[in-house]
């Protein structure tokens, strides 16, 4: 087993990881490793996600994700422009489909100005001008700030800033476990840390119970798939144009997004799923799968909310399902419009046990010389940059 000395450890090549990492080398820290069980950046959520950059709507003011989002959307977009990144900056619409809606939406501006978001409420007519083909009632949430872009190559992008910056990414390295205070053991490599950081995604609750921490914490897994707009179509999509979300739950609705080579995709679902890696029906199952069964059938029973997504959700592997939440959002959307694609993500989410709540923002765990970063969920792409600064100058300086 090769032996390496470190200031730093950072589990996990996701975006969070590499934000840190990158974070790290721009303040001058020299020794920074990073251990990824994968062979390569981008293999789970963020290589996986929507590439929406969002502006900060949604959150309540002065949670993690209010801040890092709003600051994080300046920060990556600025990235993306040094690295001739492609990005579609036509904004986003949120519609409303009933009365009721439209009062959400009005919560929804006041978030935004909450955040100190630039969001403007439109009409029908303004709404044309921007997204001639979607569809709201009475009025619509114009973001101009949203952006999108290919996921995977932010993720390469920022592996090679890393790596250019003296970073040391080990690629096919799992983290295994723990050898007392300031040693781990991943891979074929046994690594001394001064400080250890656990940005593991969809593994980070179980890399923080063994290090005793958050054992009132659990991720369950739900999976997004997505369809496309045929290029035959005759709807068109500038940007993105998002449904009002249910905003007891942490996801934002199925979307129709632009990427930046022309493609429109429509997505994701929210499913919940019994394998942290299930992206196809039966493959990424495990022994884990029947405590995970037992977990979401124990929410289903205790929570309201996750009770409503357990129910909606998995209707929409049926298309006909999944074509009538896309339908809601633009005019004379028909059946042949779309088609399926491979394209699938899954969000950890972290629940509390203690309170049988989904946690809604990102969490932070701490010991001696070890930092945990759980429920990195939505936006925590966009945010990534400015939650990796938030991490480095509270718990690294
Ligand atoms: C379908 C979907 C759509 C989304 N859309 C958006 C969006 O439009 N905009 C947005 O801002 N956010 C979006 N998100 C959320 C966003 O993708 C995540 O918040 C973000 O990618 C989380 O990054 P991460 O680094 O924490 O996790 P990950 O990307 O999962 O990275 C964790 C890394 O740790 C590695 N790892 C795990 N266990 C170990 C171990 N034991 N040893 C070593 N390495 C390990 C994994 O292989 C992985 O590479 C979306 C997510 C999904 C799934």
């Amino acid at each position: 087993m090769k032996t390496i000395e470190t200031e730093f450890c950072i589990i996990g090549a996701g975006v969070v990881g590499l934000a840190v990492a990158r974070e790290l080398s721009n303040k001058k820290k020299k020794k920074i490793v990073v251990c990824e069980k994968e062979h390569k950046v981008g293999c789970h959520a963020s290589g996986r996600n929507s590439g929406v950059l969002h502006a900060g709507i949604y959150y309540t003011a002065g949670s993690m994700k209010a801040r890092t989002c709003v600051e994080g959307n300046r920060l990556l977009k600025s990235f993306c422009r040094s690295k001739r990144i492609p990005m579609v900056e036509k904004g986003k619409v949120i519609v409303a489909r009933n009365q009721q809606e439209l009062d959400t939406l009005h919560a929804l501006y006041q978030r935004a100005q909450n955040n100190g978001v630039d969001a403007q409420l439109i009409n029908e007519k303004q709404l044309a001008d921007i997204e001639p083909c979607a569809k709201s009632y009475q009025e619509a949430l114009y973001s101009p700030h949203t952006a999108t872009v290919d996921p995977e190559v932010v993720m390469q992008a920022l592996y090679e800033d890393c790596v250019n910056k003296g970073v040391m990414v080990l690629f096919n390295t799992p983290f295994k476990n723990f050898e007392g205070q300031n040693t781990v053991i991943a891979g074929e490599y046994l690594i001394k840390f001064d400080t250890l950081i656990n940005c593991a995604g969809a593994y980070s609750d179980t890399i923080a119970h063994t290090r005793g921490l958050a054992h009132h914490l659990t991720l369950i897994p739900f999976k997004g798939i997505y369809t496309k707009l045929r290029k035959t179509t005759r709807i068109k999509v500038n940007g993105n144009i998002y449904p009002v979300p249910d905003v007891r739950n942490p996801f934002l609705g199925v979307h129709f997004t632009a990427n930046p080579y022309g493609d429109v995709y429509i997505g994701p679902t929210a499913m919940p799923v019994f394998g942290r890696e299930q992206y196809d029906f039966m493959k990424g199952m495990s022994r884990e799968s029947v405590s995970i069964f037992y977990k979401d059938a124990l929410l289903f029973l205790k929570n309201k909310s996750f009770r409503s997504v357990a129910i909606d959700e998995p209707k929409k592997y049926i298309p006909y399902f999944f074509f009538k939440d896309a339908q809601g959002l633009v005019e004379g959307l028909s059946y042949t419009d779309i088609e399926k694609t491979t394209k699938s993500g899954i969000r950890p989410q972290l629940v509390d046990w203690d309170k049988k709540e989904l946690v809604m923002d990102f969490s932070v765990f701490t010991d001696s010389n070890t930092i945990h970063i759980l429920n990195a969920v939505s936006p925590a792409f966009t945010g990534s940059m400015s939650f990796a600064k938030i991490i480095v100058d509270k718990y690294c300086i």
